[in-house]
């Protein structure tokens, strides 16, 4: 298990991070509903009211990640708060320092997420 408290900043940092990548896409969503609300809503024959569904959705669907990411994030904290932060969910193993500087967030050791990566 790496450095504890270096672990723990990292997380922190990118949740920090990841929250702030959530509010401005939450505002950006907003913004673009707002904006366009008296425009018409037929997207098929309005090529703005088209562009700006197409925003929308990029929007959302980045916002889905980013939540996604959090969520993973604040599982991870929550694993190091009681103890069971690095240990592979699969095979029991630790999960190597190294991998976990770069991903802190990961669950598996590098061969478990080989596995589950090719689906079995
Ligand atoms: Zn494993």
């Amino acid at each position: 298990m790496p450095r504890e408290e270096l672990i723990r900043e990292l997380l922190a940092a990118r949740v920090e991070h990841a929250r702030g990548q959530v509010m401005r896409l939450r505002g950006e969503i907003r913004e673009v509903t707002l904006a366009h609300r008296d425009t018409p809503a037929d997207d098929e024959h309005d090529p703005e009211g088209s562009t700006v569904t197409l925003e929308r959705e990029r929007a959302v669907a980045l916002l889905a990640g980013v939540e996604a990411q959090l969520a993973e994030l604040r599982d991870a904290q929550e694993r190091l708060a009681h103890g069971t932060f690095g240990t592979c969910e699969r095979c029991g193993q630790p999960v190597p320092a190294e991998r976990l500087e770069v991903r802190p967030e990961a669950r598996h050791c590098v061969t478990c997420a080989g596995i589950r990566a090719r689906g079995h």
